[in-house]
């Protein structure tokens, strides 16, 4: 591509190199080309007009650059345009159905974001003194007393800031209560295999050794490997309720006793409460400590890395382990932050701190309103919902896609589908890729793991019947090629801005910097 002095967008050659009718940009309609901006840009200029100061000599001495600094050189409208036709390029919740499995991508209600920017939460600062911010500690403690009813648990941390971060909180709290009892030798956490990566990292990164457990044939943890595996070496399991197969674990009260019966602790990853919520209460089960993904169950937008909340539910043996700082509203209605100074007779076995405050204050707002304007019974309907959907697609693309579990019984809140029936040299990320084409985010693909070619949609609650039948029948559509053996699927996507990449070597070999062309290329 040519170094363009204009300012003026180069033509482009269209993504799957199909130049049948291109045009004279490269744009297709609406659907805009869009080079780098050093591309659109000319680092030898500024796109800032600054009159020659008038200032005798630098005072920067060696310190003046002597150099061009390099930058794109566009004016300001230039710019704006420039990252608004990349910011198109997203796809996005507000767009359409995103069907990522074990991500939760559900619709967030616009008044959350309503509450969240009222002046009196957004505008705290966590060093005023409580006595000036007790609406926003109220707010944390209503929602702590919410986690822990609908959970049936003892107490809560609300300080973790993802999920990943609230396994960690609930580890260590499991770390500190086997010091306590003077069992720090047991070293080994059981994780099944279809779990998140996130477990056993969690696991290893608190210095516990991590051990497999099997699924069973129907998708679910073996529970009489686990039980045999247990012994005065184990400190906890780690089990996912509902599970990443998208099925629920029937026997995780069963597996709860004997665990405790040898001596361990139950560690359950809440990151699917949004299938039992209102429903289950993983402390009826035995639990011990359980994060919960405000971002997934509970609304706010994600994705992209963030924001994210994980607090964890503990059980009355582990609540005294828990991180400072946290809220309790005293029998006069004023509520207290207990830091580490009032810990002291208050809080002498926790771990400590694992956060500079209290924890992600935008999304404690936006789940407590979600929470208070769904009410009790909204909740429950959630879980409904959200079971009930997914059902829908597995039913619907059981006879087109293999379903590995459909036989197990209904599922959860998420379908699970393998590249079984596809045509011979056709994957899952064929199938994945045609749906780009169809305009749609694609499902999660090869996760969990136990499942070959794994393909896990999540419709989630918010998703309508119309909407839901869009997807399915895409899906469907694009799967039937991928079985056919259509070829261009290979290639796929073909509609969007960039065809099938290399992604291994994306991965393995990423270019992150742009390097200005040789002289004479430029001037090509
Ligand atoms: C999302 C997820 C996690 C990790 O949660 P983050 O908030 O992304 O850190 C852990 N386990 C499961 C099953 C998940 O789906």
């Amino acid at each position: 591509m040519s170094i363009n002095q204009s300012g003026w967008r180069p033509k482009m050659t269209a993504a799957n190199g199909n130049d049948a009718a291109p045009t004279f940009t490269g744009n297709r309609a609406l659907m805009l080309e869009e080079a780098l901006i050093f591309e659109i840009g000319d680092t030898s200029t500024t796109g800032v007009d600054f009159a020659e100061g008038d200032v005798a000599g630098s005072r920067l001495g060696d310190l003046s650059r002597k150099a061009p600094i390099g930058l794109a050189g566009l004016s300001e409208p230039e710019t704006i345009r420039h990252y608004t036709r990349l910011s198109r390029q997203n796809y996005a919740i507000d767009l359409g159905l995103f069907p990522l499995g074990s991500c939760t991508m559900k619709h967030n209600p616009r008044l959350n974001e309503k509450v969240a920017r009222l002046p009196g939460f957004a505008d705290v600062h966590p060093l005023q003194p409580v006595d000036t911010v007790q609406g926003a500690l109220g707010v944390i403690n209503e929602l702590a007393v919410w986690l822990i009813e609908l959970t049936g648990m003892h107490g809560v941390a609300m300080s973790p800031k993802a999920g990943a971060h609230g396994e960690l909180c609930g580890i260590l709290c499991i770390k500190a209560a086997l010091e306590k009892r003077g069992e720090g030798h047991r070293k080994v956490v059981l994780v099944p295999e279809s779990a998140h990566g996130t477990n056993p990292a969690t696991a290893a990164f608190a210095g516990f050794m991590v051990e497999d457990i099997p699924a069973t044939a129907d998708g679910r943890v073996d529970t009489d490997a686990l039980k045999a595996r247990l012994g005065p070496d184990v400190a906890a399991v780690m089990i996912t309720n509902p599970n990443t197969c998208g099925l629920f674990e029937r026997d995780l009260k069963a597996i709860s006793d004997a665990v405790h019966d040898a001596g361990g602790y139950v560690y359950c990853d809440g990151a699917n409460f949004n299938a039992i919520v209102g429903r289950v209460r993983p402390g009826d089960l035995g639990v011990d400590a359980m994060h919960i993904n405000l971002h997934k169950t509970f609304s706010t937008p994600h994705g992209g890395g963030g924001p994210g909340s994980g607090p964890v539910v503990l059980s009355e043996a582990l609540s005294p382990f828990g991180p400072l700082p946290f809220t309790a509203r005293m029998a006069d209605g004023h509520i207290q932050l207990i830091e580490e100074e009032t810990a002291g007779d208050d809080h002498p076995d926790t771990f400590g701190r694992m956060t500079a405050f209290h924890g992600q204050m935008g999304m404690f707002t936006r789940a407590l309103t979600y929470i208070l304007s769904h009410g009790a019974d909204g909740l429950r309907q959630v879980a409904e919902d959200a079971v009930l959907n997914a059902n829908y697609v597995l039913r619907s693309l059981e006879g087109t896609l293999d379903a590995p579990f459909a036989a197990s019984g209904p599922c959860m809140h998420e379908a699970i589908f393998s590249d079984a029936n596809l045509a011979e040299g056709f994957s899952t990320l064929d199938v994945a890729k045609g749906l780009i084409d169809e305009g749609f985010h694609p499902m999660t693909v090869y996760f969990p793991l136990v499942v070959h070619g794994a393909m896990l949609v999540e419709p989630t609650e918010t998703e309508s019947k119309a909407a839901l039948d869009q997807f399915i029948g895409a899906l469907r559509s694009v799967a039937e090629r991928a079985k056919a053996g259509d070829t261009a699927l290979k290639s796929a996507p073909h509609f969007a801005p960039r065809a099938r990449l290399d992604e291994t070597l994306a991965a393995r070999k990423p270019v992150l910097v742009w390097k200005e062309p040789p002289l004479a290329q430029a001037a090509e």
